[in-house]
Order: C-alpha cells, then structure tokens, then sequence
C-alpha cells in the first residue's frame, strides 16, 4: 500500500522479492542434483542433567557465490514449486545416514506440512531407514502446527506405526488446542521460543508443561537464550532444551555440553 488505503498498483520491493523466489525456483532442482543443499546440528538437552539426548537437523544451501541460504528463504520455494518432496527425502537420507555412526542420539529431522500430503510419505521415509540402518526408534520428524497438519491423520498414524517419533513443532503459535492434540499420535510438544519471551504466557507454560506429560508427551522447550529461562525451565519440570544458550546449530554432530558453572545449582 502507497497511500495507507488502497492497494498499491505496483510495488517495487514486492516485485523484488518475487523477482528473488522465481529465481532460487528455477535454480533449486540443480542445486539439489550438485548436492549444495546441507544440514546444520543442533543440540537437544536433557535438562535434568544436561546431557546432549539428540540433535535437531536444520536445513541449509550452501550457494556458490551466496554463502549458506537459510532455510526460511529456501523451505518456501520449495513448497511451492514441489521440490520440497526430492528434497525433504534427500535432508532425511543425510540424517539419517549421519545419525546411524552415532548410538544413542536421537536425530530430529523436520517434516513439511506439504510432505505429508504425499501419498508416498511412509513408505519412503520406511525406505531411508532401511537403507541407512537408523533404528526407528531414534527418528523423530518434526511437524509445524498448522491447519493443514491436523487434516493428515492418516498419514501421522502411518508414521507413527513405523515406530518413529513424531514432535508437534511450534507448539503454542498454531491452531491446535490440547484436546485435539491428545487424540493425534504425536509423542513430544515443541514449546515455541516466543513462550520464553512473552511474561503473560510465562505464567501459564508450568500449566501447559503438566498438561502435555498428563497426555504422555514429553516436552522441549524452543529457543532457550539465557540461563535463567534454561533454570525455570527446568524448575518446572520441562524434559528438554533447545537454543543458543545450549548449543548453536553447527556443521558436525555434538558430543557433549559441558555444564556452565553459573548454571549448576
Ligand atoms: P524450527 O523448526 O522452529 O527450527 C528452529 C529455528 O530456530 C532454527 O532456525 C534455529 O537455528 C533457530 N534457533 C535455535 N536456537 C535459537 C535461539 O536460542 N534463539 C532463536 N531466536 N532462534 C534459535 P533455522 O535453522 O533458520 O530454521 C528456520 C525454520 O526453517 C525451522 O524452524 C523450520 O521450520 C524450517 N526448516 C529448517 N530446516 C528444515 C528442513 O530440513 N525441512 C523443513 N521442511 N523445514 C526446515
Ligand atoms: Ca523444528
Ligand atoms: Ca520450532
């Protein structure tokens, strides 16, 4: 809008942008055959004692010329175009095959929304971990909350009969209500960063925190940036941390995190 009333007729810095998504488009099914598409690692913390559980998988393009794309600019377009099916197996594959040289870590891997509508979906994420010996057991694909995730029950409960984990991304920012949340098949609640940052919602997270165990999920907590959120988080009883304070997302997998001695109580 120019005038602050009526649309705009032609607005430049729209046209850009779409000027920018048409050519990532036309430039991601090359990208992806060059194999330039990557994961970055971050670590989940058990926050009891903070040992690394697991390990969230976190796209990226590392683009000749362009330095690493981050997955908010490149996710979309995919979406759009369908690429993100050949590239969410190609993402799952890397995980997976990088996870199975590592006992004992849960890989978590994130799922698009549009992926589920992929009739093909079970039995190719079946597939990958046949083909790279990842247990079942220490997969966890990640759904982001939104209208459409609710309509795949079909698809959710396939996934979850493989014996895979499946994690509500997000939780708190979307559509979905604790009632309907108890009757999918999901096994942990992603609590969303900005749970952290808004002081009204604060005093419910304890509540939502109970609540989520009651339905047997466990629970991580999104977006952990300083210790005191990591304290109260662990205070009220949240099993799991993500965020910079922990650990950032980086090119290898963790090892261990050594406890801050402001952190030990
Ligand atoms: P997400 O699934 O909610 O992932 C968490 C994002 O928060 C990541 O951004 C991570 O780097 C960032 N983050 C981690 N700790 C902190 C913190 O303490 N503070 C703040 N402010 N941010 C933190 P990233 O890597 O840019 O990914 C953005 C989003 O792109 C992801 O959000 C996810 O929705 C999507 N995405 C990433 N990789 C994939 C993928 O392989 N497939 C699909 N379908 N989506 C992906
Ligand atoms: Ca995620
Ligand atoms: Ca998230």
């Amino acid at each position: 809008r120019q005038d602050g009333f009526g649309p705009a007729l032609f607005d430049p810095v729209r046209a850009d942008e779409e000027r920018r998504r048409h050519h990532l488009a036309a430039e991601m099914p090359a990208a992806l055959t060059r194999g330039e598409f990557t994961l970055y690692y971050q670590p989940l913390l058990r926050l009891a004692d903070r040992a690394v559980i697991g390990v969230e998988a976190l796209a990226r393009w590392s683009r000749p010329g362009d330095g690493l794309v981050m997955p908010l600019h490149f996710i979309p377009v995919a979406e759009r175009t369908g690429l993100i099916r050949p590239l969410g197996r190609h993402l799952l594959e890397l995980a997976c095959r990088r996870g199975a040289a590592e006992p004992g870590l849960l890989i978590s891997v994130n799922l698009s929304p549009v992926q589920l509508r992929d009739p093909g979906l079970v039995a190719s994420v079946a597939d990958i971990l046949h083909r790279t010996g990842l247990p079942a057991a220490r997969l966890q694909l990640e759904i982001t909350e939104t209208a459409e995730t609710l309509h795949h029950r079909p698809a959710l409960a396939g996934l979850a009969a493989l014996g895979i984990r499946l994690a509500l991304d997000d939780f708190g920012t979307g559509y979905s209500s604790l009632a309907v949340l108890a009757t999918l098949p999901f096994t942990e609640a992603k609590l969303a960063g900005e749970f952290l940052r808004d002081t009204r919602r604060r005093d419910v997270l304890g509540h939502i925190i109970d609540t989520c165990h009651a339905l047997g999920m466990t629970v991580t907590a999104e977006g952990i940036e300083t210790p005191e959120q990591e304290r109260l988080l662990r205070e009220l009883g949240c099993d799991h941390g993500q965020g910079y304070h922990l650990g950032r997302p980086r090119a290898g997998l963790p090892h261990s995190v050594p406890l801050a001695a402001s952190d030990r109580t």
